[in-house]
């Protein structure tokens, strides 16, 4: 993020509230590399963050009142929204503000004395892509309010307290894993999270320094029943731990995977959940093992792997995002997988610097034969975390 988004963030602030901001911070969107379905079964995740942020330019109010503004939202719900800090209601509000206001929510009921805010705020995280950007809105805010107030909350604290107000107050059922990305990257790594008790360790994830390159496909499509469908794999996930008498299917170790699969039975559906995740789990551990042993062109084939796991036990992928994994397998790419929620949003490819172009065309031919929106295709740099910038 340049200095002369802050400079534009800031002087647009000027423009709607008469008064320079008290500062500006940053927080950014991000790309899971390997753990996916795995943060709300206790598992682990290996997110990093990208060099798209959402920025706000804030100072706070003692008044009660909150402002909020979005360069990024027209029609209806575009201009300045005034709310209430005191008259915040969980599910109240289906339009963006529920995010920011949320945090505002989640701090107060925790305890924390945030009497209000002017806050105006700009992101290039694509909404809705699977990249996060509801987190990198929650986590600027949470960050800003934090150093407004001398909080001084943890990285991991912001980010519980802004997966509450994203669980709560906005209320969709979401992990701990978008939050803590956007909250504790750090530039030149990916971050090994244990979701049970947010224990971390970054590992040194430079493609560049290797020769690598790591591509984010936006396939621009997101099907209709994916919320329902998530539900429906977590109650799936709930009932196979359940069945093996466990808190979380992070308890069921790899080394005992058949013989828990084999006490589950007949119920195939919960028999693939449980396979996914249990391997999923695993796949993370030998990801950190070869990246913290310079093994990074090993990763390929365990992210393939992954895929091919999403894609038939949890059965979560679609067409579009087995074309860009397919297609860039077979142009050259050293690794595939779909990469968050899933029934659309983005893939990520991991390939040689001197196979980019080819992969690149490959998919956008691919999808233009198959008749799809052409997706989006960009490199992700693993970059840094939440930060003040002015
Ligand atoms: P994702 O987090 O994968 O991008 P979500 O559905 O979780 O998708 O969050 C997207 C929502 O976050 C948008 O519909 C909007 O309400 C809110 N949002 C994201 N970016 C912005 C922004 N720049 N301005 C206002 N609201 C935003
Ligand atoms: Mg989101």
């Amino acid at each position: 993020m340049s200095e002369a988004v802050a400079e534009a963030v800031a002087e647009r602030f000027k423009e709607l509230y008469g008064a320079d901001p008290q500062g500006v911070w940053a927080a950014p969107g991000r790309v899971n590399l390997i753990g996916e379905h795995t943060d709300y079964n206790d598992g682990f995740v290996m997110p990093f963050a990208l060099p798209h942020t959402a920025v706000a330019a804030v100072s706070r109010r003692d008044d009660g009142v909150l402002r909020l503004h979005s360069a990024d939202i027209e029609g209806d719900a575009g201009g300045v929204v005034e709310l209430r800090v005191d008259a915040l209601e969980p599910e109240s509000d289906k339009n963006w503000t529920a995010y920011p206001a949320g945090v505002v929510w989640a701090l107060r009921a925790a305890g924390h004395e945030v009497s209000g805010a002017d806050i105006h705020l700009a992101s290039t995280v694509p909404a809705g892509a699977g990249l996060s950007s509801s987190a990198a809105l929650e986590v600027v805010i949470a960050l800003a309010l934090n150093d407004l107030h001398d909080l001084g909350l943890k990285g991991w604290q912001l980010a519980r307290l802004c997966q509450r107000a994203e669980n709560v107050y906005v209320g969709a059922p979401v992990g701990i894993m978008d939050q803590t990305a956007s909250a504790c990257c750090t530039a030149g790594h990916a971050l090994f999270l244990d979701t049970r008790d947010l224990s971390q360790r970054q590992i040194p994830f430079d493609l560049a320094a290797e020769g690598l390159r790591l591509l984010v496909v936006d396939t621009q499509v997101k099907h209709e029943h994916s919320t329902g469908e998530y539900g429906k794999r977590r109650a799936g996930c709930e009932k196979g731990a359940a069945l093996l008498g466990v808190d979380a299917l992070r308890d069921i170790p790899y080394a005992e995977l058949d013989a828990a699969l084999e006490r589950l039975g007949d119920d195939e559906e919960v028999r693939r959940l449980v396979r996914h995740v249990v391997t999923e789990d695993e796949r993370v551990e030998r990801v950190v093992s070869l990246l913290e042993s310079g093994g990074t062109r090993a990763i390929g084939p365990v992210l393939t792997e992954g895929h091919a796991s999403l894609r038939d036990d949890f059965r979560i992928s679609c067409t579009e995002l087995d074309l860009v994994v397919d297609t860039a397998l077979s142009a050259g790419a050293l690794g595939a997988r779909m990469t968050g929620g899933g029934f659309g949003g983005s893939a990520i490819v991991l390939a040689e610097v001197t196979d980019v172009d080819t992969i690149t065309k490959a998919v956008q031919e691919a999808f233009a034969a198959a008749g799809f929106t052409a997706p989006r295709v960009f490199e992700a740099v693993p970059s840094a975390g939440a930060r003040r910038v002015r």
